[in-house]
């Protein structure tokens, strides 16, 4: 009889893959169980960056009145759906404890040291023969029109420059520089030569091709309805396709974890952040660097030889509709940014949507359930995940081999709202 120790991955998005990579290479004999077909969850159609800039969680100074102010225009970037569900409203009043600058400071560290351990194995992965996912580590230009949101990113750029970040502020004619193909009508930007991007569709593509050449068991299309437990721990976990038993639980489920939490009696909060991405052409007028229009909270990233453009964040219920009024919004910004680039409003069948899986606090959840001694919880990475998926995966090995840990996670406890 094998001693080989098991784990089941509940969730095959990037941080159910991550974690499998990470434990196979541990030793452990994984086996990963999803809904969907792994092909249909929010880790293939994003924006692809990998993002040290982001030190600073969605529950930031500001955002609140920023939510106000623009829940009352359909092509606004950020929109929280009003209702009367108590989901909503106690994930709200938390978001709002938690968006507040000593907060935002305090944390600030910690995700740093987060993002740059990601995006050090995500050199170390583009590294491997096997995964070929447009890796490219040129950084990211935050790109600016109006003085306000250039003081405000300047503010953000030194604070990234006092925790050690690679930085630079540049105005227009230097960020034109950068830019050589195409015009950029902007004031300037920062560079965050820190941040790095990705073909993300590929990553999950050959991380799943990989793990089941590793002899990891992917279960597709079988939804996990229920957990036995007996004796403080996860006994088997019951799905549309049978049981299933393991020594080890990873519970993931990007937007769908509170549902799977209570499932196993835990609460954590998560809200998805529901947002639209699409591809364009990139032959004419060639963008070299990834970035974000600031004003308009939309992302532009080349991979795979085209542009896609991603944007908005609409927290509320998960539903398939897609909202064209914010896609064109998300049209509508390009040009005013690069003015040769007039993106036409794509066919809704060419709209990819996804949803982020918001915590309160703008914090992920890595760490023991303090419930069932055999559970790791990984998820609530809203913004940040693809970014955060290895660094995820590396620590969701380290607990389950209860060795030491890359870097610190009790910010990130996922029994914190409990
Ligand atoms: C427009 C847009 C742009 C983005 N850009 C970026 C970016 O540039 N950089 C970045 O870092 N992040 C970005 N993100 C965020 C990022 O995509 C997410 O944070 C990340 O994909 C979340 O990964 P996950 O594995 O937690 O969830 P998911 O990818 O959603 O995977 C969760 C999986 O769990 C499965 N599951 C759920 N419930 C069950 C159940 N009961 N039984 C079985 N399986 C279940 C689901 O089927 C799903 O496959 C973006 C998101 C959007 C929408």
């Amino acid at each position: 009889m094998s001693n080989q120790r098991s784990a089941i991955v509940i969730g095959g998005g990037i941080i159910g893959l991550c974690s499998a990579y990470y434990l196979v290479q541990s030793g452990w004999k994984v086996t990963i169980i999803d809904k969907g077909n792994l092909a249909d969850n929010c880790s293939s159609g994003n924006a692809g960056m990998i993002v040290p800039s982001h030190f600073i969680p969605l529950a930031a100074p500001g955002m609140v009145a920023k939510g106000i102010r623009w829940m009352f225009n359909s092509k606004s970037p950020f929109y929280v759906k009003p209702s009367f569900d108590p989901k909503l409203i106690s994930w709200g009043l938390q978001f709002i404890k938690h968006a507040n600058d000593a907060q935002v400071n305090k944390v600030a560290p910690a995700l740093r040291d987060l993002h740059l351990l990601s995006k050090q194995l995500y050199t170390e992965l583009a590294a491997n023969p096997e995964l070929n996912f447009g890796f490219e580590d040129k950084g990211i230009l935050m790109l600016y029109k109006t003085e306000k949101a250039g003081v405000e990113e300047i503010h953000v750029a030194q604070k990234a420059q006092q925790l050690g970040l690679d930085v630079e502020v540049l105005n227009h004619e230097q960020v034109q520089r950068l830019e050589p193909h195409t015009h950029l009508n902007v004031k300037g930007a920062v560079h965050y030569r820190c941040d790095a991007h990705i073909y993300p569709n590929a990553l999950v593509k050959q991380l799943t091709a990989y793990l089941k050449a590793q002899g990891v068991d992917i279960k597709t299309n079988c939804t996990v309805n229920s957990f036995g437990t007996n004796g403080g721990q996860i006994q088997s976990i019951e799905t549309s396709s049978g049981t299933f038993n393991a020594d080890l639980t990873i519970m993931t489920g990007g937007a769908w974890l509170p549902e799977l939490a209570q499932k196993a009696g835990m609460k954590i909060p998560v809200m998805p952040g529901k947002g639209y991405s699409f591809m364009v052409d990139n032959t004419a007028n060639k963008i070299i660097h990834p970035s974000l229009l600031l004003e308009a909270r939309v992302a532009i990233t080349p991979m795979n030889g085209q542009v896609r453009i991603g944007g908005t964040m609409e927290i509320g219920a998960i539903n398939s509709k897609i909202n064209m009024n914010r896609v064109q919004g998300i049209v509508n910004a390009v040009p005013n940014y690069y003015p040769e680039h007039q993106v036409k409003l794509p066919e809704v069948n060419d709209v990819w949507y996804g949803f982020r899986p918001c915590s309160p606090d703008g914090l992920p959840y890595i760490g023991f359930s303090q419930k069932w001694s055999n559970l790791i919880v990984a998820g609530g990475h809203g913004m940040m995940g693809l970014g955060l998926g290895p660094a995820t995966g590396k620590l969701v090995a380290e607990l389950a081999d209860s060795s030491s840990l890359s870097t610190d996670i009790k910010d990130y406890n996922p029994n914190r709202f409990n």
